[in-house]
């Protein structure tokens, strides 16, 4: 008999999403506008402590906004963490700009703030300083904020932070993505809270955060006949999904501590293994664990990340290599890169184990007892 499948990260929903979804229904504000979005909305910037907060269609269209009002244009270049999904870097290239990537540092697999100093540092000196700095929390940790937004601040370069992974972590108690210009979050189905496609653009600037309203939906100018002063996009978040984001919302603590349940019992059962590692909890604040990420030493453990892959996945258990760095990606191959080394060797020994708030304990231990079958004794 085939057990039932393991998820890495499913959709964990309350049942206190449904009413807010049927109040969209019986006022009939089935649009990309309405009561929910606006309470969505405040309720978002109030839990992650920011002034302003606008729903849209998804965390992409969110950081493609980012960019377009951070002034990027054409031929520009724009730093990114090369360790991250390919949807933090795709909205340069909507711009027709050029990605510069930076190598991730060991204590947070996040941007190494070093080599963005030294990075700017000869960038100022060519005289051709980026239009952006966009920062990735990834996998439920903030990057180390503060180095990178001083260097940011000196050359005057706005920091656009990609917390879409990151939603529940702390940086000294703030929420990262709420230090830059701007952040984003996501709520596609696999993130920590969902609304099944959906993100969220954060931003201490009113004018910032009233312009990306009007650009999400078709830059309208203030005049009833339709008229456009700049090309707009469709980018609003739609009021029935908006309901769903306040329900989920409400558990976002809930889902933050289950994942680090998970984690917690992945260490306790897993650490003693030889040739194996956790990704680490830097200092500075509180990972959520969004998913639990191991390192394999094929040496020691006696079986590479792929095998170990390919064993759970016969098992009906899915797990996922960490991101392939965007400088390996053939798409980016001309793109400049600053480092690499330390992001490829998070890829080439990194499995993502399930992690979903949703995972019962049971499903956990058949993902241990698979891995620990494999270890050298
Ligand atoms: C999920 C994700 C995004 C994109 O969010 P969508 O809502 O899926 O468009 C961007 N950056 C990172 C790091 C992500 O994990």
């Amino acid at each position: 008999m085939i057990s039932n499948r393991i998820y890495l990260s499913a959709p964990h929903m309350s049942g206190q999403e449904l009413a807010f979804v049927q109040q969209a229904f019986a006022t009939n504000w089935i649009a990309p506008l309405g009561p929910n979005v606006d309470a969505f909305e405040q309720e978002f910037a109030e839990a992650v402590g920011t002034t302003y907060a606008t729903a849209l269609s998804s965390g992409t269209a969110a950081l493609h906004l980012a960019l377009i009002l951070a002034g990027v244009d054409v031929g520009d270049e724009v730093i990114v963490s090369t360790l991250t999904f390919s949807a933090s870097v795709n909205p340069i290239v909507y711009q027709r700009a050029c990605p510069v990537f930076i190598d991730s540092e060991r204590v947070s697999w996040n941007m190494d703030p070093a080599l963005l100093a030294e990075t700017l540092e000869r960038k100022a000196r060519a005289r051709r300083l980026p239009t952006a700095v966009i920062l990735v929390h990834l996998y439920g940790q903030s990057a180390d904020i503060t180095p990178i937004l001083e260097v940011c601040n000196r050359y005057e370069i706005p920091l656009i932070e990609d917390a879409a992974e990151a939603l529940g972590a702390t940086y000294y108690g703030r929420a990262p993505g709420t230090f830059g210009k701007a952040g984003i979050f996501s709520f596609n189905g696999n993130k920590i809270i969902t609304t099944s496609g959906g993100g969220m653009l954060v931003s201490n600037d009113a004018d910032l955060i009233t312009h990306a309203r009007k650009l999400a939906t078709q830059a309208r100018d203030p005049a009833p006949h339709y008229q456009h002063s700049e090309i707009g996009y469709n980018y609003r978040m739609s009021n029935v999904l908006a309901g769903i984001g306040r329900g989920q919302l409400q558990v976002l603590e809930d889902r933050v501590q289950a994942r680090r349940r998970h984690f917690d019992a992945y260490v306790a059962a897993l650490s003693d293994l030889p040739g194996i590692d956790f990704m680490p909890e830097a200092a500075w604040g509180r990972h959520t664990r969004w998913l639990t990420v191991i390192i394999i030493n094929p040496e020691r453990f006696g079986v590479d990340r792929e095998q170990v892959r390919l064993i759970l996945e016969a098992e009906n258990i899915e797990s996922r290599p960490v991101w392939k760095p965007m400088h390996l990606q053939p798409i980016f191959a001309s793109a400049e890169s600053v480092g690499g080394n330390v992001a490829e060797s998070f890829f080439k020994d990194g499995l993502c184990l399930p992690s979903g708030s949703n995972m019962e304990i049971s499903e956990r231990q058949r993902v241990i007892e698979v891995i620990r079958s494999l270890a050298n004794n």
